[in-house]
Parts: structure tokens; sequence; C-alpha cells
């Protein structure tokens, strides 16, 4: 699978993104629309992606 984003190949970290930036903006994306990160990862930007509930989670 490669990244949604650059269509570089996933990290195993972030599938199916390649790296965090690519997760985070993608996140961004659905999130708001014009979601924007700031060059440093911003302490909000990773609590957006621990706020976001995995795929098939059972309790959703
Ligand atoms: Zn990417």
């Amino acid at each position: 699978m490669s990244c949604p984003n650059c269509n570089k190949p996933a990290d195993a970290k972030y599938r199916p993104f390649c790296s965090k930036r690519c997760a985070d903006i993608d996140l961004g994306k659905w999130l708001g629309g014009e979601y924007t990160l700031a060059d440093e990862e911003t302490e909000a930007a990773e609590a957006a992606i621990l706020d976001h509930p995995k795929k098939g989670d059972p309790l959703h």
C-alpha cells in the first residue's frame, strides 16, 4: 500500500501513510478541510490523532 497523500511506500508506524506528516495532513483534510499544520508538529495535531477512533473500533 502506498501513501494516499504522496504515493510513497507506507511506513508501518503510520500506515497507510508514509510519515506522521502525511498522516497529519490527511487527518486535517477530513477534520476541517482548511486545517493546516505549522512546520513543527504541534501537540494539538498529536492530540487530534489520539482522539481519532481507529477503523473498526469495536466501541464505535
Ligand atoms: Zn506520504
